[in-house]
């Protein structure tokens, strides 16, 4: 017998899984919304026609080589990264107090942040949005940081419940961490006004809390990159302090090449360089220093004019068609008469819609008209193309009826 004989069948991840399971499923007409990956109106995976150049580029640079990276990564690309998200003109990143490092996509980044926060800050207990992405709920703990939850949707309006968040921030202790979607909150699609953040900014500020976003989605909710960083600038333009993690998964399609960073934003420079040089110590004995290519792609695409304003264009062009899948299933369900108010449909924003079916309508869908997605009835807008919206129309509605 094995020494592994006691193992048990460990679950599917409820994100992935969905994905298993679509695989297996013959159906002609079966559909994929599980997965927030985006998909052409031909149901295809997109490479970037930027993300092709630069890397044409990058095979014509006969110097390039194999070598290992320093423990932080890719530097150009980490202080291009810091840039993105803070802005050209932002004075944390003139002053030196931002210790960025490039980490293993954004799910990397997390985990190297609540592996820091473990070791170097007094209250290493972290609030999360109710509901959040699932992967949350693990990495923090896993890294040494206990969770606890706050109010964040109101199933009743399908928005943002205001008045429960900032009073369960203000009753979250002094000096929390506060985990923050920056934009394209997932799984709701909902995010707060810039009254709001403004609301809550206050209170975590009053409070010394700490706020760490994570910022998967920029430029892929607005279709804008500086109106997607709003919250992060605001909290940054006061003077306090906070952690982002950033994905180039979605706004690049570089999901399979993991690039992401951490960044730390400090008070001042030598605190910034303190906090650099133990990040590499989280680093160093987790996985060494992290992956070339995916890196030098994106440092190629943020460092060269020419290419930037190419992928904006891009990014613009996937967040408008997410957007027009919004109002082609809206349409399809208000012209089949679909009972109930969708109007959350055009409302939310993102990748994703909360669609407000519960468990059993989801089983529903999936059995009767082979159409996959987590169990919590959220979509992914970007699954959908104009081809496929009255059959996931028809299903919804045959779900609700
Ligand atoms: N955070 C949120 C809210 C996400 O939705 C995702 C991806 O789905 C991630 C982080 C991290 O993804 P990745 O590790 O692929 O960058």
């Amino acid at each position: 017998t094995s020494v592994f004989e006691n193992v048990q069948q460990a679950p599917e991840d409820p994100i992935l899984g969905v994905t298993v399971a679509y695989n297996k499923d013959p159906s002609p007409s079966k559909l994929n919304l599980g997965v927030g990956a985006y998909r052409t109106e031909e149901g295809k995976p997109l490479v970037l026609d930027v993300v092709k150049r630069a890397e044409q580029q990058l095979v014509a640079e006969k110097s390039r080589n194999k070598e290992y990276q320093a423990i932080t990564g890719n530097q150009q690309f980490n202080k291009l990264s810091a840039r993105l998200i803070l802005g050209p003109d932002s004075p944390a990143i003139a002053k030196n107090c931002v210790a960025t490092v490039q980490a293993l996509s954004g799910t990397g980044a997390l985990r190297i942040g609540a592996e820091f926060l473990a070791a170097h800050y007094a209250k290493p207990q972290i609030f999360l949005p109710m509901p959040t992405w699932g992967n949350h709920n693990k990495i923090f703990p896993l890294g040494g940081v206990s969770q606890k939850p706050y109010r964040y949707y109101d199933p009743k309006t399908r928005g943002l419940d205001y008045e429960g968040m900032l009073e369960d921030l203000k009753a979250a202790p002094d000096g929390a961490v506060i985990l923050l979607h920056a934009c394209a909150h997932n799984p709701t699609g909902v995010d707060p006004t810039e009254e709001q953040w403004e609301g809550i900014r206050k209170v975590i500020r009053s409070k010394n809390q700490l706020p760490f976003f994570d910022c998967a989605y920029q430029g892929f909710a607005s279709g804008s990159l500086d109106k997607d960083a709003y919250a992060v600038r605001s909290f940054v333009a006061d003077g306090g302090e906070c952690l982002i993690s950033q994905s180039f998964a979605k706004n690049m399609g570089l999901y399979g090449e993991r690039v992401g960073a951490l960044n730390i934003v400090c008070r001042s420079a030598p605190v910034a360089s303190r906090v650099d040089s133990q990040l590499k110590l989280v680093i160093r004995p987790m996985y060494s220093s992290p992956p070339v290519h995916g890196a030098a792609i994106a440092a190629a695409i943020l460092e060269d004019g020419n290419l930037f304003k190419n992928w904006t264009v891009e990014l613009k062009g996937m967040a408008d068609r997410i957007i027009s899948m919004r109002h082609q299933l809206y349409d399809a369900l208000q012209e089949r008469g679909t009972p109930g108010d969708w109007d959350h449909v055009l409302k939310q924003i993102g990748m994703f819609t909360f669609t407000g079916l519960n468990k059993s309508q989801v089983e529903f869908m999936t059995r009767e008209y082979h159409i996959y997605m987590t169990s919590d009835g959220r979509i992914s807008m970007a699954g959908l193309s104009s081809r496929t919206v009255p059959h996931l129309a028809d299903a919804m509605h045959a779900a609700v009826v």
